[in-house]
């Protein structure tokens, strides 16, 4: 499957806002976008005004980056989001959340969404005691997910769960670091989620 493969940090620079790609680095004054302050390339610094267009198509962009997915997958998010009850911006957010890649990042078993894709994807993490190696697996209210057993002593997970007692934790999980496990209490509402996103800029883009 493509994969986009550029420095990450040049994303978060595209967007002059942090995106948090990284994990600890985004908290340190080595962050790029900490030091400069401006889209890259040649032409990066010079001042443009967006059209309505662009400023609805780097909305998405930045959701597609964020949670790490492709427009092809992203698009079937948006069509899941409008077909649910509800608004569909907040709809479309609930749904990238509950990607497992996402609950393995949000517990804290991996320092960035891409870290946890890959863990997942080598077969590391259990949902309800049973093996899930699909990053876009998407959870529901109740799921257990667990490191597995033979897995833990991995130094990412051990250097992840030595950190994650410091992190603060969203409010519609429940994380136990002792039995390297977590649980989904319910699906997280729009206040839940905080992101530089305006979701409601998405909506209107695929709404053309
Ligand atoms: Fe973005 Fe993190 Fe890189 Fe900063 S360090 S530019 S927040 S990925």
């Amino acid at each position: 499957m493509a994969r986009y493969t550029e420095a990450l940090c040049r994303l978060c620079r595209r967007e002059s806002e942090k995106l948090f790609l990284k994990g600890d680095r985004c908290y340190t004054d080595k962050c790029a976008v900490e030091r400069r302050k401006y889209p890259p390339g040649q032409h990066g610094q010079r001042r443009k005004k967006q059209s309505d267009y662009a400023t609805q198509l780097r909305e998405k962009q930045k959701a597609k980056e964020i949670y790490n997915v492709l427009e092809k997958q992203f698009k079937k998010y948006f069509y899941m989001a409008e077909k649910k009850k509800g608004i569909t911006g907040s709809n479309l957010l609930q749904l990238l959340e509950s990607r497992l890649d996402n609950v393995v990042y949000r517990l804290g078993f991996a320092s960035n969404r891409r870290q946890a894709r890959q863990l997942i994807l080598h077969g590391h993490f259990n949902v309800n005691g049973k093996r899930v190696n699909i990053p876009s697996y998407m959870v529901r209210a109740g799921d257990s997910i667990s490191v597995k057993e033979e897995s833990r002593q991995l130094v990412p997970v051990q250097e992840n769960i030595a950190k994650a007692e410091h992190k603060g934790l969203p409010s519609w999980v429940q994380r136990d670091i002792n039995n390297f496990s977590g649980r989904i209490l319910n699906l997280p509402a729009m206040d839940d989620i905080s992101l530089p996103v305006q979701e409601q800029l998405i909506v209107e883009l695929y709404s053309k």
